[in-house]
This record gives C-alpha cells, sequence and structure tokens, in this order.
C-alpha cells in the first residue's frame, strides 16, 4: 500500500500542499474559481508549528482506526484500497470522529454539518498535497520500501558508530 510519507526536515511552512489540497477539494478544481466558492472548500492536512519545527500533520488512514469506531451513523469506513473515507450523505454531523482521531486531523463543517477528512485524492494517481509540495517534504511511497530503507539507515549508523569506536 502507498502511503504519503512526511519529512518534517524539508517542510519550509510554505502551505502550498494546504492550498493544493483545498483546491483539489473545490467544485471548480482551479484555485481562481475555487476561492469565489461558497462555503470555501476546506483543506484535509494541516500544516503546524510545535517547538521550533513546522510540518504538515495528515491523515495515517490508520488499519484500527480510532475515527471509524467512533463513528455511530456508518458514515466512516475503509475502502478496498484500506483508505479511511466518508459516505457524506450519512454523517449526521455528531463530531465523534473529531474527537476520537488522535491526530486532530478531522474537522467539522458547521455550514454543512459534515465531517472533512482527507480521503488520499483516491481518484487521482497523486495527493494533491504530494503534487503541491516544492520541497519534497510530502512524498508518495510503498511503505514496504519505507520500512527497507529505514532499516538501511540502521545498519549504517551502526557502521558509523563502529568507525568512530
Ligand atoms: S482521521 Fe485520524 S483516526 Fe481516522 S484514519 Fe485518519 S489519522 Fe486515523
Ligand atoms: S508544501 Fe511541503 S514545504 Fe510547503 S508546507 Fe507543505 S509540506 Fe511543508
Amino acid at each position: 500500500m502507498e502511503q504519503i510519507v512526511v519529512d518534517p526536515d524539508r517542510c519550509t511552512g510554505c502551505r502550498s500542499c494546504e492550498l493544493g489540497c483545498a483546491v483539489r477539494h473545490s467544485k471548480a478544481k482551479t484555485l481562481l474559481g475555487a476561492i469565489s466558492e461558497s462555503p470555501l472548500p476546506r483543506k484535509r492536512l494541516f500544516v503546524e508549528t510545535f517547538g521550533g519545527r513546522t510540518g504538515p500533520v495528515i491523515c495515517r488512514h490508520c488499519a484500527d482506526a480510532p475515527c471509524v469506531k467512533s463513528c455511530i451513523s456508518g458514515c466512516l469506513y475503509h475502502d478496498e484500497r484500506g483508505f479511511v473515507r466518508r459516505r457524506k450523505e450519512r454523517c449526521i454531523g455528531c463530531w465523534s470522529c473529531v474527537a476520537a482521531c488522535p491526530f486532530g486531523v478531522i474537522t467539522p463543517d458547521p455550514v454543512l454539518g459534515l465531517a472533512v477528512k482527507c480521503d488520499r485524492c483516491h481518484k487521482s494517481a497523486m495527493p494533491a498535497c504530494v503534487e503541491a509540495c516544492p520541497t519534497g517534504a510530502l512524498t508518495l511511497a510503498d511503505l514496504d520500501a519505507v520500512a527497507a530503507a529505514a532499516r538501511r539507515q540502521v545498519l549504517a549508523a551502526e557502521a558509523g558508530q563502529k568507525k568512530g569506536a
């Protein structure tokens, strides 16, 4: 399964990802069209700064998703690719999922009475945030490849320690 991977060290805080996300989820699908829509389209990821670090916080599409478990109306579900998605017509605006998500990436839309969350741009090959990021802080990667790269880094670090010892 390909996941959106975040490298906070590369993030400059430009918020292009947030903008790209909101435009992708607009009716117009263009920046000019999106800014004239009412209500304005909403972003599904959040660039936050804390403790001197800045980076995007995104939905992890958790396998054992607290938001899905908390949803009493059957609105939130795992699709066939494992993405946590929403059946809009079933949302009753109880905000249980908003409270349940440990990452704070579901937000209430009080105008439409709907919970808003990342749908992993499931209709596109490339998520909007990844496409918009100019620094490579957001990438789409196979999780097995990410784990293999991490293992190689561990070996490289251990080899470096031995040389220095
Ligand atoms: S919204 Fe939160 S709890 Fe639900 S899948 Fe995404 S990260 Fe997990
Ligand atoms: S687009 Fe990339 S560099 Fe800019 S805020 Fe988002 S993650 Fe950071």
